[in-house]
C-alpha cells in the first residue's frame, strides 16, 4: 500500500510537471509570406534561413512555414497580409509599399544615399530601427531589417550616354522612387514584368534596364543586348525586411521575440555576404562571355539626377510629415558619416 501511495504521489508530480511544461512551452505554428518566387538566389534562401534559425533556436517551439507568391498570389501584398494577420510574418522590401505610406519608401534605399555599412550603422545605432517601427506601428506591423543586397548597378544601356541630352526620351525599366527621378530629367520610366524584359530590350520597347546586380542579371541575359553597363546611383544598398503582425508579436513570450530579432539580424548579414560573393562570381562569368563596357554617368547627368532626387524628396516631405522625419533622419546621419567614410572606405579603395 505504501508502495502504491508513493507511486501515486510520483505520478501526480510527473503530471503536474508535464502540465507546467506544456503551458510554458506553447507551440507556435506561423506562416510567412515572401515577395520572392521560389528558388530566387539570396532572397528565398534568406526567408528559409530566417525560419530555420527561429525553429532551431526555439527547440521547435516556433515553426514558420514559408510561402512563395505561387501560393499566396500577392508578391507585393505582403504588407496587407501581415497587417491584417492573414499571415503572421512576411519577407519583403519596404519600398514596395510607398502607395500605402510614403514614409516606408526610404527604409529600403535612397538614391545617392547610404552605403550598406552606413545603413547598418543608422539602423542599429543611429535610430533607424526605432523609426522603422514608429512608421510600421501605425500599420499594425513590427519590422526588422533582414538583408542588404549591396550596391546596385545603374543599369544596362544599348547606347553610350555622353550627356544629359542622350537621356531625353530614353525608355528605361526603372521602378519606384528612382523611376520618378529619371522622369524629372526627361527619361521615360516603363514598368514591364520581369519575364518580358529581355524581349522588350531586344525589340526596342525599352532602351535600358536596371535590375539588381550581376548575380541576378546574368540569368536575364541583358548584357548580350545592352553592352554599356553603368555604375550605380539609385540603390546604394537596398535593404529587405521581415514584417510581423504586431498583435501576434506582442503576444509571444519574450525569448521568442528575441530569437526573431536575432534571426533577422543574422539573415541581414548573410544576404549582404551572399550578394557580394555571388556578384563577384557572376561578374567574372559575364566578362568572359561578352564584351561589356563599364561606364560612369557623365557629371551633367549625375548632377541633374541629384537635383531631381532632392526635389522629389522635398515634394514627398511636404506631403507627409512622417516621410519628412525619415528623410531628415537619414540625411542627418549621412551628412555626419560622409567625412568618416571618405577618409576610410573611399580613400582605402583608391589606394589599394
Ligand atoms: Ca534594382
Amino acid at each position: 500500500m505504501r508502495y502504491f501511495l508513493s507511486c501515486f504521489a510520483v505520478a501526480i508530480v510527473v503530471s503536474l510537471l508535464t502540465l507546467n511544461t506544456a503551458s510554458a512551452e506553447a507551440i507556435y505554428q506561423w506562416r510567412l509570406a515572401m515577395s520572392w518566387p521560389e528558388g530566387t538566389p539570396m532572397l528565398h534562401n534568406a526567408a528559409a534561413r530566417f525560419a530555420r534559425n527561429v525553429e532551431v533556436m526555439s527547440g521547435g517551439r516556433m515553426r514558420i512555414i514559408v510561402d512563395a507568391p505561387g501560393r499566396h498570389k500577392a508578391p507585393l501584398g505582403v504588407f496587407d497580409m501581415v497587417r491584417s494577420g492573414a499571415y503572421e510574418m512576411g519577407h519583403t522590401a519596404s519600398y514596395y509599399y510607398k502607395g500605402k505610406d510614403p514614409a516606408t519608401t526610404y527604409f529600403t534605399t535612397v538614391p545617392f544615399g547610404m552605403t550598406p555599412t552606413e545603413m547598418n550603422a543608422w539602423y542599429y545605432y543611429g535610430g533607424g530601427l526605432e523609426l522603422l517601427n514608429e512608421v510600421y506601428a501605425r500599420h499594425n506591423i513590427v519590422a526588422f531589417p533582414a538583408g542588404n543586397t549591396h550596391l546596385q548597378m545603374g543599369g544596362w544601356f544599348r547606347k553610350e550616354v555622353n550627356s544629359l541630352e542622350d537621356l531625353k526620351g530614353l525608355k528605361m525599366r526603372i521602378p519606384g522612387h528612382a523611376g520618378e527621378v529619371v522622369e524629372k530629367v526627361g527619361m521615360k520610366p516603363i514598368s514591364i514584368p520581369p519575364g518580358e524584359l529581355y524581349t522588350a530590350l531586344e525589340r526596342g520597347t525599352i532602351d535600358a534596364v536596371e535590375w539588381a546586380g550581376p548575380a541576378n542579371d546574368v540569368r536575364m541575359g541583358f548584357y548580350k543586348l545592352a553592352p554599356y553597363y553603368y555604375t550605380g546611383w539609385h540603390e546604394p544598398g537596398a535593404e529587405l525586411h521581415v514584417f510581423i503582425n504586431k498583435e501576434q508579436y506582442r503576444a509571444l513570450p519574450e525569448d521568442l521575440q528575441v530569437m526573431i530579432a536575432i534571426s533577422a539580424k543574422e539573415v541581414s548579414l548573410d544576404i549582404l555576404s551572399e550578394a557580394f560573393y555571388r556578384n563577384v562570381v557572376a561578374w567574372e562569368e559575364m566578362k568572359k562571355e561578352s564584351e561589356i563596357n563599364v561606364r560612369t554617368f557623365p557629371d551633367d547627368v549625375l548632377n541633374a539626377l541629384k537635383k531631381a532626387n532632392d526635389e522629389l524628396l522635398n515634394e514627398v516631405a511636404e506631403r507627409s510629415p512622417m516621410a519628412r522625419k525619415v528623410i531628415e533622419s537619414q540625411k542627418a546621419f549621412l551628412d555626419q558619416s560622409k567625412d568618416w567614410s571618405r577618409i576610410t572606405d573611399e580613400d582605402y579603395l583608391k589606394l589599394r
